[in-house]
């Protein structure tokens, strides 16, 4: 069985380590905040190249306190993408905004600057570029555009920690970064996680009192605010895990070569990189238009694979109430039909990526019987 993501095999490599830091959390009841927490604020926004960062309890929270602390609120309407994951509409929709989408870029799965302008309208208050599967957005145009109509960027980075954008760290571009750590993003919590990264200090006091229920100090309560803190237990986690991130990432990037060299031409779409980019691989997405048999045949051969995301965001149920049809953005749907997701972990092996390739390549190359054909691309 190849799994599709591996969580016990990283847990194993640091498993002393780990316990030890949950164990003290513990010891010293900080469950909540604490020492911790501020100790991987200052790790992980230094990490972003980032002055400040603010612990909160998912990547939807930081996304909601980041609008907020922008102003956001009704009447107002927030620039994001269709093909993402629900929580960077429902983040808008919390604030009373509405999500008003623009179309992707076919190629890298993210915001398609060209239809970006056109979106904006007198209400426009922010956009939310996703930086989806680990690759950062087209940030230059996006944060030009952003300049011209006076609008505040908010990155949705909770797929991309440690990507870069022509040098510059993912969550430091906009005036917000947000980011999860979820159990399965590239650095992720034993339990929830999230955080918003800023350079901005007027941001950060409005967001560590909305986050803690609003208050300045204990019961002066100046803003209405929310429970939304990080537990002790999660930073002390995350501080352990951040020293082996790059590691990680690194891991994933040679992971993402192997299938590319081993997938290139079998005339299967694998991800495109953008060579200004540092792709951080959260996921390693291929195109096909006979998903779901191949979904089936691979998981006939031990192999699991996900499709990130199904429906784009404007066709769920759940916001159909903003009134959009199918057809409206052709690159998002087409996308949402053909993507699949091949596992991609830090420890998956040389030998796995070769079995999960092979498997691929199978599919969409029938070998001829005769054939003993060694892999495509493999010298
Ligand atoms: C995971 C994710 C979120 C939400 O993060 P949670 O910690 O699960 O709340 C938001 N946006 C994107 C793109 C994500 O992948």
């Amino acid at each position: 069985m190849i799994p599709f993501v591996d969580l016990k095999a990283q847990y194993r490599s640091i498993k002393d380590e780990v316990n030890t830091a949950i164990q003290g959390v513990i010891e010293r009841c900080e469950f909540t905040l604490g020492s911790e927490v501020a100790a991987f604020e200052k790790e992980f926004a230094a990490y972003c190249q980032v002055e400040h960062g603010i612990g909160v309890n998912t990547g939807t929270s930081a996304l909601h306190l980041a609008l907020l602390a922008a102003g956001v609120g009704k009447g107002d309407e927030v620039i994001t993408v269709p093909f993402t994951f629900v929580a960077t509409v429902s983040a808008i929709d919390y604030t009373g905004a509405t999500p008003v989408f623009v179309d992707i870029d076919p190629k890298t799965f993210t915001m398609d600057v060209n239809a970006l302008e056109a979106a904006i309208t007198e209400k426009t208050k922010a956009i939310i570029p996703v930086h989806l599967y680990g690759q950062t957005a087209d940030m230059d145009p996006i944060l030009e555009i952003a300049r011209k109509h006076n609008l505040v960027v908010i990155e949705d980075a909770c797929q991309a920690h440690g990507a870069e954008y022509k040098g510059r760290r993912a969550g430091s571009m906009g005036h917000m970064g947000c980011f999860s750590f979820y159990p399965g993003k590239n650095l992720g919590a034993y339990g929830e996680g999230g955080m918003v990264v800023t350079n901005n200090p007027e941001f950060t006091r409005t967001i560590r009192m909305l986050r803690d229920w609003g208050a300045e100090k204990k019961y002066q309560h100046v803003l209405k605010g929310y429970n939304f803190r990080l537990e002790g237990i999660q930073g002390a986690v995350l501080r352990v895990k951040l020293k082996y991130l790059e590691g990680w990432t690194e891991a994933r990037r040679t992971a993402a070569a192997r299938y590319d060299s081993l997938l290139a031409g079998t005339g299967v779409p694998t991800p495109y990189a953008r060579p200004d980019v540092r792709h951080v691989y959260h996921l390693y997405a291929i195109r096909t238009q006979n998903r779901q048999a191949w979904q089936d045949a691979l998981l006939a051969q031990g192999i699991q694979t996900g499709i990130h995301y199904p429906t784009p965001v404007h066709l769920l149920p759940a916001f159909a109430d903003l009134g959009y049809q199918a057809g409206q953005f052709p690159h998002a749907e087409r996308a949402a039909n053909e993507v699949l997701s091949l596992p991609m972990f830090p420890e998956l092996t040389a030998e796995q990526c070769e079995r999960v390739a092979q498997a691929v390549q199978e599919l969409a190359m029938p070998v001829p019987a005769m054939s003993e054909a060694s892999p495509v691309g493999v010298a």
